[in-house]
This record gives C-alpha cells, structure tokens and sequence, in this order.
C-alpha cells in the first residue's frame, strides 16, 4: 500500500460500511439488497470495487464512484456529499478530486 492511499477513500472500506456487508471480489460484484429506500430489491444491487461504481438494474439507480454513491443515497449534491465523506473519512476535500487510478 501506498502513501498515496491514506489520502484517498478506500472503496471496499466505504462500501462495506454504508453497505454492513463484508464484499469480496474483483470488478461488478453483487452487493446484496438496494440500499435506496424506494427498491430495496434482494438482487439487482451492484458494485464495482475498482472504482466504486454502483447500478441497481431494478430501480436504475447508478453512479461513478462513491461520492455519487453518497450524493444519491443522501440526496445532497455532489459537494454536499464529498464535505461529509471528507469528514466521516478524516480526509480533506481536495482528496477526492483525484482519481482512484493510480499508478503501481
Ligand atoms: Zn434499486
């Protein structure tokens, strides 16, 4: 692990917090019930792990990465969203307008 890592939000960690469900795998694995409360569909939830991304093929819900993730599930702007994380994850801001992408 990087340096580098302890300023970004580790993805599998957000998920599995927000999600209360320990996920495994690499890629779109299925992450369980919807967690937005108009679906609450047992199947259709899915997550990207690399990146973050999440799609409910029941209600369409979907999003590039966890801020989304929170925006959506909140219903706050992507602002709104990235200040609480910032804070929730002992990260600054700016954090989050780097990419998860880095290189090895
Ligand atoms: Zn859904």
């Amino acid at each position: 692990m990087s340096a580098n890592k302890k300023n970004r939000l580790e993805i599998l960690n957000f998920y599995a917090a927000e999600l209360d469900r320990l996920l495994i795998g690499r890629g779109w694995v299925p992450a369980g019930p919807c967690p937005f409360s108009a679906c609450e569909n047992l199947n259709s939830f899915s997550l990207d792990l690399g990146t973050g991304a999440f799609a409910c093929l029941s209600c369409g819900v979907s999003g590039d990465d966890a801020v989304d993730f929170k925006a959506a599930l909140s219903g706050v702007s992507r602002a709104t969203a990235i200040e609480n994380l910032a804070h929730v994850w002992g990260l600054q801001p700016d954090d989050f307008f780097r990419r998860n992408h880095e290189p090895d």
